[in-house]
């Protein structure tokens, strides 16, 4: 595995990622561990609905950064104020400008936390997934930067070097739960409405793992009636 470099103006090499879930970081946090990287995460992510399916993804990635004894910053779930955000954006599809707001959101707080504790570059394991706009998610690191001085946005391309393959094969290796829609409530009715087009069950919380299948009786089936 070729080793990060991080960008030439780099302060020092210490990083704040913004960390979606585990699947995404997995790979990004054993490269930058093996880089000898000084990496911290940043789990901030309201979006995620509903709440069990916020403690699942949150869990996976914190048993992960224990596990390669890398620092976790365990932040809000402010959902009211992810709610604020998205009004009137309830039907953008992904990729659109409720995406963009989300990804703001979540960036801004990456990037204060950042300018308040001492960090000089910070990034996020969204870009990693061929699901997401990578220019798209880059804008908005920056942007979030750039209200900081002395903190920049590392826009590297984690599907490189082999990212976009490793992210698959780590999740396998350490049976990541495998989250089934973004994360966001209007994204898990999206999915559901897709999947429900074409035959195939709703998408049942808690269920699927990238290895083997744990079912957990007590986690609750997603309804996408209960929630438009
Ligand atoms: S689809 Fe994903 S990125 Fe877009 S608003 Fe929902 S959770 Fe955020």
């Amino acid at each position: 595995m070729e080793k990060l470099t991080l960008p030439a103006d780099a302060i020092d090499n210490r990083v704040l990622m913004h960390s979606c879930c585990a699947p995404c970081a997995g790979d990004i946090m054993e490269r930058m561990k093996e880089s000898d990287i000084d990496l911290t995460i940043f789990f901030y992510n309201p979006n995620i609905h509903p709440k069990k399916e916020y403690e699942i993804r949150k869990n996976e990635n914190k048993r992960f950064a224990e596990k390669l004894d890398i620092t976790f910053i365990d932040v809000d779930y402010d959902v009211q104020n992810w709610f604020s955000r998205a009004k009137g954006l309830e039907w953008e599809p992904e990729r659109g400008e409720r995406c963009t707001k989300c990804f703001d959101m979540r960036f801004e707080r990456t990037a204060l936390y950042a300018f308040e504790n001492g960090f000089h570059t910070i990034t996020s394991s969204l870009g990693i997934s061929r699901w997401k706009n990578m220019e798209q998610i880059n804008d908005c690191g920056i942007r979030a930067a750039q209200n900081y001085q002395g903190v920049s946005y590392w826009t590297f391309n984690w599907r490189k070097q082999g990212g976009a393959s490793r992210m698959y094969e780590i999740a396998k290796k350490e049976n990541f739960y495998k989250q089934e829609y973004c994360g966001c409530i209007f994204s898990l009715r999206d999915t559901n409405s897709w999947r429900v087009s074409r035959g195939r069950d709703e998408i049942k919380i808690g269920e699927e793992f990238y290895q083997e299948s744990k079912i957990d009786p007590s986690l609750t089936v997603a309804n996408s009636k209960s929630l438009v």
